[in-house]
């Protein structure tokens, strides 16, 4: 297994070098990542480079038995070429230009820029390509962070969209420009969409972000050919950020250029963070590197972390329980000079190692022993989430009440489901779906023919498709669903959607504050729609029989023959559909008229796993988080306590313990903030084959 650790050798002097390299060799790290933001090192000027200085710490690193996944450095440009052309600079969506001295503030579409990153890329490449110190390239550092809405853009803009629309007369209809009279006469008409007095089209706002985000793609896909015009076929990768707020970019079409889905994994303590890491496994389904993993937390501009003992260790298992083979963790030392001296590291500022580095020696000393039992493992995924960038990036634009954003509602499926040992993948709405049972929706708000065709196909094969609220509604330009679209989705429900509404229209309500000040909110609707409002199910659905509900409300209308699971019990709504059930060939589609609350999304996870035959490894009372890796004849069960208690479980079955070298076949006891590993030589398990002891 690959451990490591960040190292931007270009911030210390040559003399740490050797140290670094014996320590990270003591630690039991075997790959270092370097590189990925060192372009002034490696190009102090417009005709020299210099290599030396990494040539001598990579020979350091050798010599320690350390293999290098090398950075090339292309999204900070140094200010000699800032300097040649100021306008590489983005303009911000407010028409101001960027100021020097950050990151990620160069504009993609300049060629001056462009011209200098492919030289550079070029320089860096050929001069690595025989250096067998070097495992594998990685390519910049976090693409998709920052969009220019500058003239050049604009004409890259106008290209795009005439290879797109090929028409004026098209874009115009696909867009809706008839609205407020922009209907465009002249390609060169259009512009970027900067900010105006009032709002840009939602058409033109999303072709925007898909725009940039091949921008960007196109921009990565130059570093990795360059790489392989010198006949280098070693693995190319780049880092997702660790954050799972929607990007400027389309991470499945990106990835499917390069050889390993890597991410950061900046704060595992979170919920957001894991999500993160299931948004990576599904980038090619099958494991991927975390490059930067957390240490100690994050540090800019406030401290954002306190990182315990065993949480460094427990969160690097955590990372490998979702299937993770590569871990590489950020900083090596904080860093004493830069943005982002109170980042975390695992040596102190002053080069000392610690609690950190004794604790990382422990893991990595841990995981080679275990590599025999998990290599070749995996997750497995049974459950997908869909995960489309337009639809996110068209919630972006138009999210119509603050507690319906994607992550909000991918969040309250999948943490049920987590506490149930289920391990879920984020995945692309256009791929083959049929390693899952069962398939979550969560506003999929921009439907096309073809991911429409892909969900019914996987509900006609056996899947559960589970729709929730605020899905089918537009079309594939950000306009309403219309025609030939919209019947096939309503085919696939077997639902008209006869209202909808946000719930919480009431004085002091999150929809209030979203909107600015009170006056602004419709008094007199929120008394038509108060708060409050309750589902009540059918028999045979959820247990409780009635349970409240939130922040949306849609009235379903069955359109075709559907099963009513839910209606609503109040006000004017009483009695019309909130859950309807569709069955379609050997599966079902089960449709979300609005947001349930907690109780009733645990309640609703019981319900989809018995429905879609997925066993559930523990039981969500047990106190600890489960994810499970599986081969053909083997499971291994990561077991991690998260909690200051420490927790009893019991195995239903004999099961070994790979560090303690013992058979488990009882209760075993997690520590406080522990990990535990057990192994159960077999394919399958019966359900909660983890119990409370
Ligand atoms: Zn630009």
């Amino acid at each position: 297994m690959l451990i490591g650790a960040s190292y931007y050798s270009e911030c210390w002097p040559s003399t740490n070098y050797p140290v670094d390299a014996k320590l990270m060799a003591q630690a039991g790290f075997n790959v270092v990542r370097m590189g990925e933001f060192a372009w002034s090192r490696f190009q102090p000027e417009p005709d020299r480079y210099e290599f030396e200085w990494m040539d001598t710490c990579i020979g350091h690193m050798k010599a320690n038995g350390l293999k290098v996944l090398l950075g090339i450095p292309t999204r900070v440009a140094p200010p000699w070429l800032v300097a040649r052309d100021r306008s590489m600079l983005i303009v911000n969506q407010d028409g101001s230009r960027a100021a020097y001295g950050g990151r990620y503030e160069f504009c993609l579409n300049n060629p001056t820029f462009r011209k200098a990153a492919a030289a550079l890329v070029h320089a860096v490449a050929a001069h690595y390509r025989d250096e067998t110190g070097i495992l594998g390239w990685h390519l910049d550092n976090e693409y998709g962070v920052g969009i220019c809405y500058c003239e050049k853009c604009a004409a890259a803009f106008q290209a795009w969209l005439r290879d797109r629309y090929e028409t004026l007369p098209e874009l115009n209809r696909r867009w809706g420009s008839v609205y407020w009279s922009t209907e465009y006469t002249a390609w060169e008409q259009i512009d970027t969409p900067r900010a105006t007095e009032n709002r840009q089209n939602p058409a033109v706002v999303l072709d925007y972000r898909r725009f940039f985000s091949d921008v960007t793609i196109r921009f990565a896909r130059m570093a990795a050919d360059t790489v392989q015009s010198l006949g280098d076929s070693r693995p190319l990768m780049t880092n997702m950020h660790s954050s799972f707020a929607p990007h400027n970019l389309d991470y499945y079409t990106l990835n499917r250029g390069l050889d390993i889905a890597a991410t950061n994994n900046n704060f595992p303590q979170t919920d957001s963070g894991q999500m993160n890491l299931d948004l990576a496994h599904g980038m090619k389904r099958k494991p991927f590197w975390s490059v930067e993993q957390c240490v100690s937390g994050g540090g800019v501009p406030v401290m954002t972390t306190i990182s315990r003992p065993g949480d460094a260790r427990r969160w690097t298992y955590l990372t490998v329980g979702h299937g993770a083979d590569a871990v590489i963790y950020w900083a090596w030392r904080r860093y004493t000079l830069g943005q982002e001296q109170f980042w975390g590291g695992i040596l102190a500022h002053d080069g000392e190692p610690g609690r950190f580095y004794d604790e990382l020696c422990q893991t990595a000393s841990e995981l080679q022993r275990l590599w025999p039992v998990l290599e070749g493992t995996d997750v497995r995924p049974e459950v997908g989430i869909i995960n489309s960038h337009d639809c996110r990036w068209a919630l972006d634009v138009e999210l119509n009440h603050p507690d319906l954003a994607y992550e909000r509602l991918a969040h309250s499926f999948w943490r049920p489901l987590r506490d149930r040992g289920i391990t879920c993948e984020f995945a692309d709405p256009e791929a083959d779906l049929s390693r899952y049972r069962l398939v979550i929706a969560p506003a999929l708000l921009l439907i096309n023919p073809g991911i429409v065709a892909n969900l019914h196909r996987f509900v006609q094969e056996g899947g559960i498709l589970v729709v929730t609220v605020r899905s089918g509604v537009k079309d594939w330009n950000n306009k309403i669903a219309s025609g030939d679209l919209l019947q096939s989705w309503r085919a696939l429900t077997g639902l008209r959607i006869a209202e909808f509404f946000p719930l919480d229209l009431h004085p002091g309500s999150r929809t209030a504050q979203f909107m600015g000040s009170y006056e602004q909110v419709n008094v007199a609707s929120s008394r038509s729609h108060p708060a409050g409002q309750e589902i009540v199910t059918a028999d045979g659905f959820l247990p409780h029989g009635a349970y409240p509900v939130e922040t949306w409300i849609e009235l379903l209308e069955p359109q075709a023959e559907v099963e009513v699971l839910a209606t609503y019990g109040r006000d004017y709504c009483a009695g019309a559909a909130a859950v309807a059930r569709r069955r379609i060939g050997a599966g079902q589609v089960v449709t979300l008229g609005t947001v349930l609350s907690k109780d009733a999304q645990d309640d609703l996870a019981d319900w989809l796993l018995a429905e879609a035959s997925v066993q559930q490894p523990i039981r969500a009372t047990a106190g600890v988080e489960v994810l499970v890796r599986r081969a053909a004849a083997r499971q291994v069960f990561i077991l991690l306590n998260h909690t200051d208690e420490a927790q009893s479980i019991r195995t239903r079955m004999p099961m070994r313990d790979p560090l303690a070298g013992t058979v488990i076949d009882g209760q075993v006891d997690v520590l406080v903030r522990g990990v535990r590993v057990l192994v159960l030589d077999q394919a399958g398990a019966p359900e909660h084959v983890i119990e409370p002891a």
